[in-house]
């Protein structure tokens, strides 16, 4: 009996298997981990190919199954089987990765196999098919999201083939397709806070300017403004404090600047707010919480210093202030990341 809370739906076709296992172009020599091997079906073709399988399986009679199909043929001292949950598990070194991925845990696996250290040669990933259309879209697609941004900065990915819910034991009430993830080597240099942390921002309304993302929210104002006194004191460069010569308290002021946003704004959230926060070192509570709270743009000499860093960047530095988040790639979030934090301007 499959539990389907935990994905359980076994793969019956065995071409397709096959097919799958032969995307990988095994070496004799490879380790591959296996995500969720079920009663085997993946296991038995991976083995056929490869030196050794890691099979990490949370169901204890689908690992006993799984351990029961191989006992007494010579498969079986190649085939070790981690009983768990996949993202408690620390994992051994492996050079592929191939899964029928339970599908709840889709975003969370694929970044920590992002995230593994040394990277895998390649993953062979099947998952629910709108994942994966969002996994590998580009810049322009009603699916490019921050998940895809994210995604493409650390790997190459491919799409390799569909494949129908009746291939399945039980059916899924969704289509699913096979993504090959190759990782950048060597992994990009950047500091995934702050890249994520830009990235949150621009996306919480893709369909906007950048311009109206950061210079028209004043929440998102308030929150660079305050990291770039941290930044400063933390450069002991001093900070000219007080309010602006035509201050008028702490009132909103809804100038030109703030064509495209209202500042009270009830913002709709990220459309994928799923690229886990395990990813980074720890959570950005701060800035999560400015960007859920609309709040009121603050009139002084450092926010009109931070404003005006701001403007620079995006209208003269890298002159994507016009540009919406659904049509940057991930260069121009570099190009952006990278100008920002010349000026101070920091997202962590
Ligand atoms: N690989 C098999 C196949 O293709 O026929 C079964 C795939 S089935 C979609 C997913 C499997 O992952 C199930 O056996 C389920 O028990 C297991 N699973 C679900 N969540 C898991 C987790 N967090 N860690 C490890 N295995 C998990």
């Amino acid at each position: 009996k499959m539990n389907t809370d935990i994905g359980q739906h076994v793969l019956k076709n065995p071409g397709i298997a096959e097919q799958i296992v032969n995307k990988a172009d095994l070496k004799q020599s490879d380790v591959v981990l296996e995500i969720g091997p079920g009663t085997g079906n993946l296991t038995a073709k991976i083995l056929d190919q490869a030196k050794k399988v890691i099979a990490v399986e949370l169901d204890p009679r689908m690992a006993a199954e799984v351990t029961k199909r191989f006992q007494g043929t010579p498969a079986q001292k190649r085939l070790e089987v981690i009983l768990g949950d996949v993202m408690k598990t620390e994992l051994p070194y492996f050079d592929v990765c191939i899964s029928n991925t339970p599908y709840q845990i889709s975003s969370p696996l694929t970044f920590k196999l992002l995230a593994t250290n040394p990277a895998p040669r390649s993953c062979i990933l099947m998952f629910q098919r709108e994942f994966a259309l969002r996994l590998f879209a580009k810049p322009g697609d009603k699916l490019y999201s921050r998940l895809s941004v994210n995604a493409q900065m650390w790997a190459k990915i491919d799409h390799i083939m569909k494949v129908g819910k009746n291939n399945f034991k039980p059916p899924p009430l969704v289509e699913s397709s096979v993504i090959r993830m190759v990782p950048k080597v060597p992994r990009p240099q950047i500091d995934y806070e702050e890249w994520d942390g830009l990235l949150r921002i621009a996306f919480v309304r893709k369909n906007k300017t950048l311009r109206a993302s950061f210079i028209g929210t004043p929440s998102i104002m308030n929150i660079l403004e305050s990291n770039y006194r941290t930044w400063c004191a933390q450069h002991d460069i001093p900070v000219e404090d007080g309010p602006t010569e035509d201050a008028d308290g702490d009132v909103m002021d809804m100038g030109e600047e703030e064509q495209g946003a209202e500042a009270d704004e009830v913002m709709e959230m990220d459309d994928d707010d799923d690229v886990p926060d395990f990813f980074k070192e720890e959570t950005n509570a701060r800035l999560q919480q400015a960007i859920k709270t609309p709040s009121r743009k603050k009139k002084g000499k450092v926010a009109e210093l931070v404003r005006e860093k701001v403007r620079q960047v995006l209208e003269d530095d890298t002159s994507l202030g016009e540009k919406r988040a659904r049509m940057c790639d991930e260069n121009d979030f570099l190009k952006l990341l990278w100008a920002f934090n010349q000026k101070g301007i920091h997202f962590s």
